[in-house]
Formats: structure tokens, sequence, C-alpha cells
């Protein structure tokens, strides 16, 4: 997991709950290789005062300095990795005043740094599917733009998007086959009610669901692993964010779940969220 310092070198507003921060840096060698869709780094914000290594591994950093001068870690998709010009995108939903990095790019202007750690991935569009499956909410938005861009241009797509409300609807690229259906909270619409209304189409799925963790795991997990009969390698779900924790509670809440559910914990199979 190399360790990448980025500049900031503008902002855009995508949504009036959707910001997209534009990165630069020097040295972008270390995404020459990743070639997943749903690519993350682990952004590092250090507490004030407390220097970190050049390079760090923030899986291991627990144990190599006093507990409160641990950075705090958040996770995000990296979108549009260019190694040459040295420049990427992260696009933070803006959620209110709460937690680290949502804050953190409500406010974030040109010369602000940011330090990243990864990339990680697990997922990439199969191309022999017959159909995909794309549900998340804006969180999971980035990677599923992602995963549309990496698609063939006639691919077959039922992309399932929850926002606030119309004027919060992200714009997507779909394939010639693609439809987007997006839930507004605002009705009390939900992701699991319109996914069971999908039309279910024939031959093979590949899905990628990712979202707050009791909506995907308790919610559409079930549904798409029993119900639909959904194959590990056929699913790729997990949640990306827990109300009412942050990512530190959060990171708890799903090593507790996998172990009472008899699963290796997510970090021992190298999951996203770990
Ligand atoms: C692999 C992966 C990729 C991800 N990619 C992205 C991405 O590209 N863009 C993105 O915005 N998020 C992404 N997330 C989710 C992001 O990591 C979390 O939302 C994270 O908790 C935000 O950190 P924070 O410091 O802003 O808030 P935290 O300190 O973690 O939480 C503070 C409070 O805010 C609430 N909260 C956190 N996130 C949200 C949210 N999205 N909506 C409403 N309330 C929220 C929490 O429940 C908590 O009450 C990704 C997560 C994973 C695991």
């Amino acid at each position: 997991m190399p360790t990448t310092r980025f500049t900031v070198t503008g902002t855009t507003m995508l949504t009036p709950t959707m910001v997209r921060v534009h990165l630069s840096t020097d040295d972008l060698s270390g995404f020459a290789d990743s070639r997943f869709a749903d690519r993350y780094v682990k952004l590092v914000f250090p507490k004030p005062g407390v220097e970190l290594p050049e390079q760090l591994d923030v899986r291991s950093l627990r144990g190599t300095m006093p507990p409160e001068d641990l950075p705090v870690v958040r996770t995000y998709t990296a979108l549009n990795p260019d190694v040459e010009a040295g420049t990427m995108d992260i696009d933070f939903v803006v959620h209110g005043d709460e937690g680290v990095a949502g804050p953190w790019a409500a406010r974030a202007q040109a010369g602000d740094t940011l330090i990243a750690n990864g990339p990680g991935g697990a997922y990439t569009p199969d191309p022999t599917a017959d159909w995909h499956l794309l549900v998340g909410d804006e969180s999971a938005v980035p990677a599923i733009s992602a995963a549309l861009q990496a698609m063939h241009p006639d691919a077959t797509a039922q992309v399932v998007i929850l926002v606030d409300s119309a004027d919060h609807e992200p714009k997507l690229t779909l394939p010639a086959g693609g439809s987007v259906t997006f839930v507004h909270r605002a009705k009390g619409g939900s992701l699991e009610s319109v996914v069971r209304g999908l039309e279910w189409l024939d031959g093979r799925v590949h899905a990628f669901v990712h979202g707050e963790a009791e909506e995907t795991m308790k919610g559409l997990r079930p549904y798409l692993r029993t119900e639909r009969g959904l194959g590990r390698e056929q699913l790729s779900i997990s949640g990306y964010w827990r109300r009412g924790t942050s990512e530190d509670g959060f990171r708890e809440w799903k090593a507790k779940l996998a172990s009472e559910e008899g699963e290796e914990t997510p970090s021992r199979r190298g999951r996203p969220g770990s």
C-alpha cells in the first residue's frame, strides 16, 4: 500500500451533497497497476502536530505510536487516476458537520494537502456476464460510475441509486443496454423495495451492491444471496458506511457481524472497508 501525498487543485460541486476534489501529485506510480473499478484509497488525516512517516501502512500503524496520536483513516473511491499527469479525483458525500472526511471535503480549497494509502480494490464488471446489476447510495456512485465506464459499450446494466431527491441525482454515462432508476429518500423510497420490484433479466448476472450497512447487509444481501441464489463470485456486496457510527465504529460492527456469521473477518479476506 504505497503512500501518495496530494495537493488539491480545485473542487466541483456535482450535486448539492457531492463534491469532486481534484488532486495532483509528483508521483502517482503506485496506481499504475491498479485495474479495479472499485479502486479505493485509505485517506489519512494526521492529528495536529503529529508527524507521520513518509511511507506508512495504515493497517499496521497501531502499536507504533500512542493511540491518541493515531491518524483518522477514511476509505474513498479513487477516480480517474492519470499516472502520467499525476492527477486523480475523489467524489465526497457532504453529509453534514459530523465526521472528518466529509467536512474536510466541504471546506477543501486549492493548495490543501491530502495523504492517501493505497490503492486497493476487489471488483471489475465481468465481461462474460449476461447483465449487470449496480445498486447503491451516493457513497457508491463513484464506484458505480467507474464500473459503467469499464463495461463494454453494448453491455446490459440495471442501475438503482438512492439519493435525497430529484435535484440530487448524479449524471451517469450508461452503456447501450443500460437503464437507471433513482430512488428518493424524500419520498420514503428504499433500495431493497425497488430492487425487489426490478424485472429480473435472463442469464447470468454480475452484481455490485454497496451503501449504508444495514440497508445492504441486512436488507439486500439476504434477498440476492438466498432468494435470488447469487453465488459469492457473482456478487460484490458490503456496507460503505453505517448510519449513526463513524467509520471506526463501523469497522468494529463489520468484524462482529462476520464473526457472528462464522465467516472470516473482512480484514482477512482483504475487503475494502477493513
Ligand atoms: C471501499 C469504500 C469506498 C468508499 N467510497 C466512497 C466515496 O467515493 N465517496 C464517499 O462519499 N464515501 C465513500 N465511502 C464511504 C465513506 O468511507 C464513509 O462515508 C465514511 O464514514 C466518511 O467518513 P467521515 O469522516 O466523513 O464520517 P465518519 O466520521 O465516518 O461518520 C460521522 C457520521 O456521519 C455519518 N455518515 C458517514 N458517511 C455518511 C454518508 N455517506 N451519508 C450520510 N451520513 C454519513 C456516520 O453514520 C456518522 O454518524 C466508501 C467506503 C468504502 C468502504
